[in-house]
């Protein structure tokens, strides 16, 4: 199995970052990206980073390089794993939504079988930030509809599904994932801590490698 990590964005994209500029959306991603895919090659696996460049990359340009690896080995043989954090607006002023999610295409694909494994990843992960919820809740950090781990089941199962293009354009089965809310203050103090940053690129890494064993029994 290839395991493919695309980082959002880029140094020139506009605008996705905390509304104190303290956390561009672009470096998280690649950030949590660099820490991911070097566990997961020191667990023995064949993973890569999708983009190394700083700048951003087209999505077409993504999605070709997506479906290149996916010619050479299979698509079977390939997964990628596109890693975001989330935002609820886009007007420079903190926000009251929260939490971590994960989006596939529409429809029952092995995509849907990936975010499940990282739903449960999940829950192990972030158990921390899932206990001071309630808490963060209750100072006013979220507003009462937030969840630490945000779930559709209105198909059966945990992730969103939306048709973006990453997961519409590429063969292999693709998740995107959203890592807490930039213009949530908490959310955005959680991402910048060491804590918070190793439990996000844990929940990745358990996550594939939960789902990965799955395929072997
Ligand atoms: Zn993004």
């Amino acid at each position: 199995m290839v395991e493919l990590y695309d980082n959002g964005h880029g140094i020139n994209t506009p605008g996705k970052c905390a509304p104190d500029k303290s956390l561009r959306e672009y470096k998280k991603a690649r950030d949590l990206v660099m820490d991911i895919v070097a566990r997961r090659r020191a667990m023995g696996y064949d993973a890569r980073i999708l983009v190394p460049e700083e700048k951003d990359i087209s999505l077409g340009e993504r999605c070709r390089r997506v479906n290149e690896i996916c010619k050479q080995y299979g698509t079977s043989n390939v997964l990628l794993v596109s890693v975001h954090c989330n935002a609820a607006g886009a007007d420079g002023k903190w926000k009251s939504a929260g939490g971590w999610c994960a989006y596939t295409s529409p429809g029952q694909t092995k995509a849907d079988i990936i975010a499940t494994h990282l739903y449960n990843a999940a829950q192990t992960a972030l158990a921390d930030y899932i206990k001071d919820f309630p808490i963060r809740k209750s100072n006013g950090d979220y507003d009462s509809k937030q969840q630490p781990i945000r779930t559709d089941y209105s198909d059966g199962d945990p992730d969103y599904e939306a048709r973006f293009y990453i997961l519409m354009h590429t063969r292999c089965p693709a998740v995107l994932t959203e890592s807490m809310f930039q213009d949530n203050k908490a959310d955005c103090d959680f991402l910048l801590s060491p804590e918070g940053h190793k439990a996000i690129v844990d929940l990745h890494v358990n996550g594939v490698e939960s789902y990965i064993k799955s395929l072997k029994r």
